[in-house]
């Protein structure tokens, strides 16, 4: 049987949110700002949309675009609470609702639509509760298909307020209406490289010989891409409060500009895996494996395996500068720095690890549970390694996606955690 798939998605979120909060802003343009960072638009309402403001975008590029468009900082927690309400009214019509982002869900109601009529009436009762119990300034455009790659992308295909389904029978009609970019997947530079090898439309992509793929994106991602083609996806919705296994955990962070001075951009990358190893420790996790980007002036993307497992900030920092040596990487005076990566991988549970009985070890990992805790009770960072110290604070901006990613491991893990620092706006 074929599974009923829902994708959920707010229409200008956090813009619709704010409307809905303050009357004044309705029928207005208006650009919702990065808290710390008044720099960014990370969100604009439809009015502002139909205006011309993309939903991510400078400041100063929006004003240009739109004079009397109003900024307004973000408020996540305000926006968090929203989307708890509409969880809990999606819960109602089945077990089945993955968090995608703070403004998503996908929903599999197909054990459940016949209970509620059909799936329609479903639909139209999660509309009806939202205008009711969260507001009628606030609206939800919704997809329909037999799996979740369908489903997005149908969601996207009749806003605001719509509802759109894709089937087998207007699969092919939907493929030749639709850019590459609208499938989730399928970023810029992704994209760009579909277009290097001839397939510049998702019909093209649907014909094109897997080897093709393979040979240019490599196996995992070539097989990805053939299966976007095709309008196939297996994956299932993972109920959000059942925790995912976590594969890997990485940063990124982009430097406010080109950085020269090699003392930040190591305080940066330290930092970077301070992030991670708090991420690991909450987890309860320890990796094998570490991975670093560089890219400026000049560029390195390598890992290494290292024999022993680690969950500290200074490890991976310590296996960061083992890849950087290896790879003969140096930084000469005239060298600059913008963009940084981290991640770590080959996790296991550290629970699964035997402890060290070195009395050395023993102390570091009391430590550092000390410091996780006061961190988790206060904030992130507020203990700080002392090369840290003299270190200006990182000048991150969080972005819509990451919050979402951060807020969803909020809600898995019930972990309070106070501040986030997320990096990397396009
Ligand atoms: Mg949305």
């Amino acid at each position: 049987m074929d599974r009923i798939i829902l994708h959920i998605d707010f229409d200008s979120f956090f813009a619709s949110v704010e409307q809905q909060l303050n009357p004044k802003l309705r029928g207005k343009p208006i650009g919702v700002t990065a808290q710390n960072g008044r720099t960014c638009i990370i969100a604009a309402s439809r009015e502002a949309k139909k205006m011309g403001v993309k939903s991510v975008t400078r400041v100063w590029e929006a004003k240009e675009i739109c004079p009397e468009i109003i900024t307004i900082p973000a408020h996540f927690e305000k926006y968090w609470e929203i989307t708890q309400k509409f969880l809990n009214i999606c819960k109602d019509y089945s077990p089945y609702v993955e968090l995608f982002s703070l403004d998503e869900v996908f929903m599999d109601i197909t054990s459940t639509q016949s209970l509620f009529k059909n799936k329609y009436e479903i639909i139209k009762l999660i509309k009806q509760r939202i205008n009711n119990e969260i507001g009628e300034y606030i609206t939800v455009s919704v997809g329909v298909s037999h799996n979740k790659l369908l489903a997005k992308l149908a969601s996207g295909m009749n806003k605001p307020n719509g509802l759109f389904e894709i089937n087998p029978k207007n699969l092919g009609e939907v493929y030749e209406k639709t850019k590459l970019t609208d499938f989730c997947g399928i970023g810029e530079r992704i994209a760009l490289r579909l277009n290097k090898i001839g397939i510049y439309t998702p019909l093209k992509l649907k014909s094109a010989p897997l080897k093709l793929l393979i040979k240019e994106f490599k196996d995992v991602e070539g097989r990805f891409l053939k299966q976007i083609g095709l309008g196939q996806d297996s994956s299932g919705v993972i109920p959000y409060y059942m925790p995912e296994e976590t594969k890997s955990v990485g940063r990124n962070y982009c430097l406010p500009q080109n950085e020269y001075d090699k003392r930040i951009v190591f305080q940066n990358i330290y930092e970077l895996c301070e992030e991670i190893a708090i991420k690991l420790r909450r987890l309860k996790k320890s990796a094998k494996t570490a991975g670093i980007y560089l890219g400026g002036s000049k560029t390195i993307h390598a890992r290494l395996t290292v024999s022993e497992y680690f969950d500290s900030g200074k490890d991976i920092f310590n296996v960061s500068m083992q890849i950087l040596k290896k790879n003969n990487f140096i930084l000469e005076s005239n060298d600059y720095i913008r963009r940084i990566s981290i991640g770590v991988s080959a996790l296991e549970d550290s629970n699964n690890l035997s402890l060290s009985l070195f009395p050395k070890d023993i102390k570091k990992h009391k430590l550092l549970e000390t410091i996780d805790k006061i961190n988790d009770k206060f904030g992130d960072h507020t203990i700080r390694n002392g090369f840290l110290l003299y270190a200006d604070k990182l000048k991150t901006v969080p972005n819509g996606y990451m919050a979402d990613r951060y807020e969803k491991t909020k809600l898995r893990k019930e972990v309070p955690v106070t501040t986030h620092k997320q990096a990397l706006l396009p």
